[in-house]
């Protein structure tokens, strides 16, 4: 970046973050997903339970050494991008440059393109189309970087997702009602254990968006609101208290986690959203600063 703060090669920068992080979430499991399911094996009781989650391990550590992927899934790519204070970028430019990244990604490497037109299921073999990736652009006066994450979101997780625009008489009761019937309901589909995501408020899109965006929390990180951490908590244990357990064939552990968040929202509503993603709990995060520094996480 020049002294205005403005993004040096911003076309060749995103464009191979776009590729990185697309590839790289595929391949390298976050720290904390590693963890949980090392503590769920430990805590596990279900001899076949043990026998799926250490599974799960061994697949990361086959892909750690091979890198190759976790799953065959490449999944919907979805990126959350938020633009800090006092960085100048093209931003029609930079998310043109990301999905050349994933459609790099998507040939060079090769992986298997799951993106197709809705009416025709026509496949451009680019993991892109109308739509695709997914964009999710905000800005924040806390940072003063601008923060990138990937989520390849895969078909079994995304397809349970689910709303229901509540109403205030609902209550509390009638929230939480909803979100333990999406996750009985859903059963092994969304490749238990799941990190759950919860949405509460806003209009019928932010409350989705917020469910979605819970997932990319890192698990064991709880909400600063202890109102709505001690909420995480419950829902958690009352989940993994189902039965469901890893791939729905039984035992102690159906989610790594559960993340809530939360909006306000009209008075006469009360929206609540979940969404699912599986095991593998893929996410990889840029960091772009001013000084022109890229930091590669989670
Ligand atoms: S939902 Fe299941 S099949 Fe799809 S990416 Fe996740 S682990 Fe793989």
């Amino acid at each position: 970046m020049d002294s205005s703060g403005t993004v040096q090669n911003a076309d060749a920068l995103f464009e191979d973050l776009g590729r990185r992080l697309y590839l790289e979430a595929q391949i390298d499991i976050p720290p904390d997903v590693r963890a949980a399911l090392h503590e769920a094996v430990a805590r596990e009781t279900q001899p076949g339970a043990r026998g799926i989650l250490t599974t799960m391990l061994r697949a990361i550590e086959v892909s750690d050494r091979k890198q190759t992927l976790v799953c065959q899934d490449t999944g919907i790519p979805i990126f959350w991008i938020t633009i800090g204070r006092e960085i100048a970028v093209d931003g029609a430019a930079m998310l043109d440059a990301l999905r050349r990244g994933v459609e790099r990604a998507t040939r060079e490497t090769p992986l298997r393109s799951s993106i197709v037109s809705p009416i025709g299921r026509k496949n451009r073999q680019t993991s892109s189309g109308e739509g695709v990736p997914v964009f999710h652009v905000e800005f924040s006066s806390a940072i003063d970087h601008i923060d990138i994450v990937m989520m390849p979101k895969g078909s079994g997780s995304e397809s349970m997702s689910f709303l229901k625009m509540l109403t205030p008489a609902d209550g509390e009761g009638g929230v939480k009602k909803f979100i333990l019937e999406t996750c009985v309901g859903a059963g092994g589909r969304p490749c238990p254990p799941t990190i759950v995501g919860v949405g509460i408020g806003g209009s019928s899109d932010l409350c989705m968006t917020l469910a979605k965006k819970a997932t990319l929390r890192p698990v064991g990180q709880r909400h600063p609101d202890p109102a709505i951490a001690a909420l995480e908590v419950e829902l958690r244990d009352a989940m993994n208290s189902t039965g469901i357990g890893p791939m729905g064939l039984g035992g102690d552990t159906t989610v790594l986690d559960v993340h809530v968040e939360t909006a306000w929202t009209h008075i006469t509503l009360n929206p609540v959203a979940v969404n699912m993603q599986c095991w593998r709990g893929e996410r990889r995060r840029a960091r772009v600063y001013r000084d022109g520094r890229v930091e590669i996480g989670y």
